[in-house]
């Protein structure tokens, strides 16, 4: 039987996140928004308490840095056969979290989507000397946006470093993180088998932040460009295994995917409950109170609509918990892990701006942070991978095509 319940265990974590998300990221959400670019210094006190429940070991929050995916497949005899592990609790906290201010996890120390990266590639070692350090991810390049496998960015063997060479743009937390987990091709002409990721400590020489964007949504969050000349990188910082394998493909670096689009899905998940949440309550002010126990088509049609968004978001919900569940039980999840980021970043975009219509001015005015919940959700059915993709792998997997059978 399937129990659609939060488990016992992780519903400790999820009071923490929210206590968490009302009670420090609330109340700064406002003021880093219209502040762009200023670093919110809360976060840092908030960043040092989670590194200390972490340490404790007593379960907690944490916002990335789910582990790699449990790679046999089938539970070991003496073990639980099911096991609801760090994705799903990673998952579930990044929720909470969101609902609370999805620009500002982007930018919480230590929780970078870079995190994410190195828990899914890399060696036991490398996870051990990168622990406690705050990475971002770079792959986008002016060249190269969906497309990944156009990657430019060039690693050169140096003795016993790299030299990588080329421009990053639009990385989240690119200017503030402590390391920088950059996407570069070893071998331009052995294809997608060549690009591997390696991670750049901030100071490294040749690794400059050239410009930060001005955005629409989650300004709390850093967005920068990073160029990368002759920037010497320990061999070392490669992350898993340096030999090119034409027959894996993108097989390495893409697992990196597998665990960041579950949590991409999470974030789109929480804030479509905060606009969810806060609709409801300005709508019972006005005296529209949706009732669960009678048929949508006797209701206002103001309730009607929240329950139709909360049927959407429900799907949206359990299509993310299903994904980090598979990357917790060592099921491949890609499939899964891009049907719930392309369900739940299409229902956030959505449900957000739904909420603000249905607010009316009050919903489009800075009083309320239903506008700002509008903005913030558009990029994630952005980043991480466009709706557009999502639906194109989805549809590949479905029909047993390559990336060169349908593009
Ligand atoms: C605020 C912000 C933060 C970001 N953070 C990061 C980060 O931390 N690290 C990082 O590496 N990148 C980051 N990005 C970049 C982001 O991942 C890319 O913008 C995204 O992958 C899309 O690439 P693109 O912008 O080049 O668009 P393009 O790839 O040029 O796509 C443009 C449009 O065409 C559509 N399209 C493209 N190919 C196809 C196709 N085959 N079929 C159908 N439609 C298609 C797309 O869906 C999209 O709608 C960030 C972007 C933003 C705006």
């Amino acid at each position: 039987m399937i129990n659609l319940e939060v488990p016992g265990r992780l519903r400790r974590l999820v009071e923490q996140a929210h206590t968490v998300a009302t009670a420090v990221l609330r109340p700064i959400s406002r003021k880093y928004d219209l502040a762009e670019h200023s670093y919110p210094k809360e976060l840092d006190m908030l960043a040092a308490a989670l590194d200390g429940v972490r340490a404790s070991g007593r379960g907690a929050v944490q916002a990335t840095g789910a582990g790699k995916m449990h790679q046999n497949g089938t539970a070991r005899s003496g073990e639980a056969a099911v096991r609801n592990g760090s994705h799903l609790a990673t998952l579930l906290g990044m929720i909470e979290l969101s609902w609370g201010d999805v620009g500002l996890l982007l930018t919480l120390p230590r929780q970078g989507l870079g995190n994410s990266a190195i828990a899914a590639v890399a060696t036991p070692e490398q996870v051990e000397r990168f622990a406690g350090k705050w990475a971002a991810m770079a792959i986008t390049e002016p060249d190269c946006g969906s497309d990944s496998a156009a990657i430019r960015t060039t690693a050169s063997p140096d003795g016993d470093h790299y030299l990588l060479n080329g421009e990053k743009i639009f990385v989240t937390a690119g200017s503030r993180a402590d390391a920088i987990v950059v996407w570069a091709t070893l071998d331009r002409t052995e294809g997608r088998g060549a690009i591997k990721s390696f991670v750049v400590e901030r100071g490294t020489p040749g690794l400059t932040v050239s410009r930060r964007e001005d955005k629409l949504g989650i300004r709390a969050s850093d967005t920068a460009t990073i160029v990368l000349r002759d920037c010497r990188v320990p061999k070392e910082n490669l992350l898993g295994s340096p030999l090119i394998e034409t027959d894996r493909g993108f097989a390495g670096v893409m697992q990196t995917f597998d665990n960041t689009r579950p949590l991409v899905a999470g974030m789109a998940v929480g804030v479509a409950r905060a606009a969810l949440d806060r609709t409801a309550e300005l709508l019972a002010e006005a005296g529209v109170v949706v009732d669960h126990d009678r048929p949508v088509h006797t209701q206002p049609a103001a309730a009607a609509a929240l329950l139709a968004m909360t049927a959407d978001w429900e799907a949206a919900y359990l299509l993310a918990l299903r994904a980090a569940w598979m990357a917790d039980n060592g099921r491949p999840n890609s499939m899964q892990a891009s049907m719930a980021k392309a369900k739940a970043g299409r229902m956030a975009t959505e449900v957000t701006l739904r909420c603000v219509e249905l607010c009316g001015s009050v919903g489009y005015a800075e009083h309320e942070l239903l506008e700002k919940w509008a903005r913030d959700a558009k990029i994630l059915d952005i980043f991480e991978g466009t709706q557009q993709i999502q639906q194109l792998i989805v549809a590949r997997r479905l029909l047993g095509k390559t990336s060169a059978e349908l593009r």
